[in-house]
């Protein structure tokens, strides 16, 4: 199959940060991009793409998509499933394709589809009423943390349920009974770590790093690469997310996100096929990045093998940083740390728990990349000003 010519227009669902990458991995190659979202001031929207501002299910935009490009991809993965109906009956190339994204929005067909393919997850039960709320306590005791079925991200949609007396609570916070909900077992996990896969239209795969992630409330706070794993667990690692890619006929980049448990089990967590939050080091860390790595696959270009080029750590820059202000960052102390860069989205409003930059630090050895990458953090904190 030929791939997309060069000069054709791609376009992306989304405009936060990873729709901002995509579009200038897209300029390199020489796509121009159209990006669709409802907010003017967008990240994408700042970087040279042209943008449509509405909703995302908005059938005149979808319209001039359709028209307009040649491939249509996404950088979120709770796209409405009707706007993916409409493209592709518009006659529209929309990938990764409408299997992954559907199954990727639901967490119980994404723990079904791993348990079908025979690669471990945490134990679950779906909990669509109140007697599968109780049977479910019962069936994996407690602590037990109950999602929301779809919608939720970075640790919203979620409730830890760590004895009865807090059930009832659990159940009203969730509008358990209106929306379908998952239970999950509690995994004593020693460490959290992904991958990301690439497939393309040939299905040939490719697997950048397997990297350590390190939450904080449900957000993710440290990427570190290479993870400190093993060869068998980097392989089981690179299996899973191989045989995921493969049955969801995935088109496109898939993030894996796993637990290793106690006893040093690989259990999946939850998959996106997007380019990830914890693929952002890939933009200095890796011979490509996860954003090229998309492009790609998506405009039927060859992949390439990632390699890792140094130790890597990426923090995020959430917008408790800039304490009761929204004044600019000082970035010097930062910049001046050895293999330091800054990433600032363009956004405006510095929010509690809201993404608004990253920091990534290249080094000599992880520890090392860790270390200034915390310090770096520290140097734009504006609550830290003297
Ligand atoms: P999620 O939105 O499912 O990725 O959850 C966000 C974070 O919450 C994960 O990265 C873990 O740190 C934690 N978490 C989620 N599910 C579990 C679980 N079943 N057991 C222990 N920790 C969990």
């Amino acid at each position: 199959m030929k791939p997309i010519a060069n000069g054709s227009t791609i376009g992306i669902l989304g405009g936060g940060q990873l729709g901002r990458y995509l579009v200038m991995a897209a300029k390199h190659l020489g796509y121009p991009t159209i990006v669709l979202d409802p907010d003017p001031t967008c990240p994408a929207g700042q970087v040279g793409a042209k943008l449509l501002v509405g909703a995302y299910d908005d059938p005149k935009l979808l319209q001039q998509l359709s028209e307009r490009c040649a491939v249509v991809t996404y950088e979120f993965e709770n796209v409405p499933t009707n706007a993916i109906q409409q493209l592709i009956s518009s006659g529209t190339l929309v990938r990764p394709g409408p299997r992954a994204l559907e199954v990727a929005q639901n967490r119980v067909q994404e723990k079904t589809w791993c348990r079908y393919l025979g690669i471990p997850t945490a134990p679950f039960y779906p909990v669509n009423n109140h007697d599968d709320f109780i049977q479910s306590i019962h069936n994996l005791g407690c602590p037990i943390l109950f999602k929301t079925v779809s919608g939720g991200y970075d640790g919203k949609g979620q409730r830890l349920l760590r004895d009865m007396s807090e059930s009832e609570a659990v159940w009203s916070d969730l509008g358990a009974g209106v929306v379908p909900l998952v239970a999950e077992g509690w995994v004593a996990f020693t460490l959290e770590v992904a991958i990301i896969v690439a497939r393309s239209a040939d299905g040939d795969v490719t697997y950048f790093p397997v990297v350590q992630n390190v939450h904080e409330r449900g957000i993710l706070d440290l990427t570190v690469a290479p993870a400190p794993v093993d060869d068998e667990l980097r392989r089981m690692a690179e299996d899973y997310a191989g045989r995921l890619a493969h049955a969801l006929d995935l088109v496109g980049i898939l993030a894996v996100e796993f637990f290793v448990d106690p006893e040093g089990r690989l259990l999946v967590n939850e998959m996106a096929p997007r380019p990830h939050n914890s693929g952002h080091y890939t933009l200095e860390g890796t011979s490509l990045s996860q954003f090229e790595q998309q492009i790609r696959a998506v405009t039927g270009l060859p992949l390439a093998e990632p390699t890792l080029l140094h130790p890597t750590a990426m923090v995020n820059l959430l917008g408790h940083l800039w304490g009761d202000t929204e004044g600019a960052l000082p970035l010097e102390r930062a910049l001046a740390i050895p293999g330091a860069h800054v990433y600032l989205y363009g956004k405006a409003k510095p929010r509690v728990g809201r993404k608004m930059g990253h920091i990534t630090v290249v080094a000599a050895t992880s520890d090392l990349a860790v270390e200034r990458a915390l310090q770096a953090r520290r140097g734009v904190d504006l609550n830290e000003e003297p």
